[in-house]
């Protein structure tokens, strides 16, 4: 199973799962648990959500998921930006824990960048690991100088991961924030990596696809695996789709399938503000 290194040592599986959108519509519930479950059983076993999503909705459905399966799970969970602060951050963490029904994250991100320093959302991030509360921390949607003005602060550089828009058609970060992160050896959560569906509506994707007997997602995900230091996170609520992601782990595409996407979805030539979903 492909994993990735984090920087505490610790190795997570290359592919995990998302939750957006999940948990807010009561008669898909049973197919998304078992999405889920099924996803950790094929070794999609990391985790990732949100109290912004649905409004804790998601939260509270990963921790149906995961009952009785946390010690397998690597949980991550995000602090919303107006949280942020010493207090709140503690208060919002506590409230994700009650909702997925666990006592501690494995890791926690701020969102993305609001109006509260960098360095007070530090102080309680890292009272929460000492704490024993979260096992890491990290950010997203932080683009190079917010990155970098991040890291310089007290504890700073003890960032896990990065958490970014990054696909086949989200190129962006590769100019300067992917090459700096690696430098600082910080891997990157790739969200939205088959641009929520849209890159499965393709042409010469799904052409590609087909030429090499894949679908247009597995192949979506595969390029993002194809880093040694990516996580991608695709979210289906549909065992089907999960099997179907899942496959890639087991196949790694080819430098000729490789190049051929270079080809369809050049890298940037310039530098490019970060985008976000
Ligand atoms: P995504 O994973 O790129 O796409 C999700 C969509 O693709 C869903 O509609 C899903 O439908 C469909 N899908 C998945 N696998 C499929 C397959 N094999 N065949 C056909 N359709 C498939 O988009 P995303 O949900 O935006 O991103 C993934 C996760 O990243 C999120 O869920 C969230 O956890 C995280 N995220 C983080 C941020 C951030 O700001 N940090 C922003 C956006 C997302 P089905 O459910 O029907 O399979």
């Amino acid at each position: 199973m492909k994993t990735v290194l984090l920087p505490s040592g610790e190795r997570v599986s290359a592919m995990g799962q998302g939750t957006w959108f999940m948990g807010e519509d009561a008669s898909s519930r049973a197919e998304e648990i078992a999405s889920l479950r099924e996803g950790i059983e094929l070794g999609l076993a990391l985790i990732d959500t949100a109290e912004m999503y649905g409004e804790g909705e998601s939260e509270k459905l990963v921790g149906q998921a995961i009952a009785g399966w946390r010690d397998q799970v690597f949980l991550v969970s995000k602090v919303y930006p107006h949280n942020a602060t010493r207090k709140g951050t503690l208060a919002a963490c506590e409230r994700s824990l009650r909702r997925l029904g666990t006592d501690y994250l494995d890791l926690y991100l701020l969102h993305w960048r609001g109006s509260v320093p960098f360095a007070e959302t530090l102080e309680a991030l890292v009272e929460l690991r000492a704490m024993g509360k979260i096992r890491h921390f990290g950010v997203s949607n932080l683009d190079l100088e917010d990155m970098q003005e991040f890291c310089a602060e007290t504890a700073g550089n003890q960032v896990a991961t990065n958490q970014l828009l990054y696909n086949l058609t989200r190129r962006g970060i590769e100019w300067d924030l992917l090459p700096w992160c690696r430098q600082q050896r910080i891997p990157i959560m790739a969200y939205s990596p088959i641009e929520q569906a849209r890159l499965l509506r393709h042409p010469k994707l799904v052409a590609l696809a087909q030429r090499h007997g894949l679908t247009a997602a597995q192949v979506a995900l595969g390029w993002l695996l194809a880093n040694d230091d990516i996580i991608a996170i695709p979210k289906s609520g549909k065992r089907s789709h999960v099997r179907e992601n899942a496959a890639v782990l087991a196949r790694p595409l080819s430098a000729e399938i490789l190049a051929e996407l270079d080809q369809i979805f050049p890298p940037p030539q310039s530098s490019r503000p970060l985008e976000m979903l």
